[in-house]
């Protein structure tokens, strides 16, 4: 469809997607408006930013990591979102959008509809990491946003013409797959909140799967499961030792007689402590939640606010306590929505080759 010298355009493209990513990223979770204030701007400083500061990639490099403004550094977060986007939109671009002949890598022939729906997916999910991660939270729209455009392609694919097999395959298989991520994501909740009397899952990484199964389908939601459960124990190996190395430093330091900061990550986690102890999430309400993300009432209710608060009892768009800034968490709380996003865009770039396993699996199932 498109010469391969253009997967550079997808590049870029997703580059400043990824640099508006970030603007998602910092103030969805925090509560405040994607479009007010429209320039984007320092949050130590408050200065705006020029269009010249504004460049992905480019302007954090040239800049040396700082802003131009107050000098205070801006986190590595921020060139590693537009990088991480950009390189995901080119693969994506590549493989969806060029056709040619003689080429090393498995190429599934060029459908604008999926590498236009893969790449918005691709956004959500990498904003979905990175909210995750820095503030244990995935905001409801991201996870809306992923099942729309699972939905939304198979739309797309009646609109222009292949309607028997859409309607026939598209749309059921995306509906099922829906199903598939939150029977998979749910059960780990319910399962392990009746065998451990803990929560398990968060309520965020259940809404994702649906989204995830909605896009890739039954065969592609379970693919990415499974990688989401061996990323996320090597991930949780890696964030276990950092924590502990975090904690054995606070520990060091107060031995050494240095007192700890209030706001410290030691003195946030006290406090949390003494105000709420700990409750796991009772089995009914993990019930009525499974009925509302079947039915889609958590995606409903973001356009109707007052309708989700009467069913989950919450305020889809307060996100209460959350970016009080430096919130530390625990060592034993590890997210498990970076792995379960990671799985399905290892599984979206890798299909060709992770397909053709399981399909070989079965294949030798079959015959004795
Ligand atoms: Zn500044």
């Amino acid at each position: 469809m498109f010469p391969v010298w253009t997967w550079i355009v997808g590049f870029w493209l997703g580059a400043a997607i990824g640099s508006f990513l970030n603007v998602v990223i910092y103030r969805m979770p925090r509560g405040l408006s994607l479009s007010e204030p429209k320039n984007s701007f320092c949050p130590k400083c408050k200065k705006q930013l020029t269009p010249i500061e504004l460049i992905p990639l480019l302007s954090w490099v040239f800049q040396g990591g700082k802003c131009k403004g107050c000098q205070s550094p801006i986190p590595f977060r921020y060139p590693l979102v537009e990088l991480i986007t950009g390189t995901l939109w080119a693969v994506i671009w590549y493989q969806h959008l060029i056709v040619s002949t003689n080429d090393l890598v498995a190429i599934q022939g060029a459908d604008p509809i999926k590498a236009v729906g893969y790449m918005l997916f691709a956004a959500a999910l990498v904003a979905a990491i990175f909210t995750d991660l820095a503030l244990f939270v995935i905001p409801d729209q991201i996870n809306a946003f992923m099942f729309l455009v699972g939905v939304g392609m198979n739309v797309a694919y009646i609109v222009n013409g292949n309607e028997s097999a859409a309607w026939l395959w598209g749309i059921p298989s995306s509906l099922a797959g829906a199903l598939v991520g939150i029977a998979v994501l749910w059960g780990i909740a319910f399962f392990g909140r009746l065998a451990f009397g803990k929560d398990a899952m968060g309520h965020g990484d259940i809404k994702m799967a649906r989204g995830i199964g909605a896009v890739l389908l039954p065969m592609g939601a379970g693919i990415s499961f499974g990688l989401a459960v061996i990323l996320g124990a090597l991930g949780g190996g890696v964030f276990y030792f950092y924590a502990k190395g975090r904690e054995q430093k606070i520990e060091a330091a107060k031995a050494a007689g240095g007192k700890c900061e209030p706001g410290s990550a030691e003195a946030k986690s006290q406090e949390v402590e003494d105000e709420e102890p700990y409750e796991p999430e009772s089995l009914g309400s993990l019930l009525k939640c499974l009925v509302g993300y079947v039915l889609l009432f958590d995606i409903i209710g973001l356009f109707f606010p007052k309708f989700y608060e009467n069913y989950f009892g919450e305020n889809p768009f307060d996100f209460e306590g959350i970016g009080d800034d430096e919130w530390e968490p625990g060592i034993t709380t590890i997210p498990f929505g970076p792995s379960l996003a990671a799985g399905a865009l290892a599984t979206m770039i890798f299909w060709a080759p992770l397909s053709g396993m399981v399909n070989q699996y079965f294949d030798a199932l079959k015959s004795p």
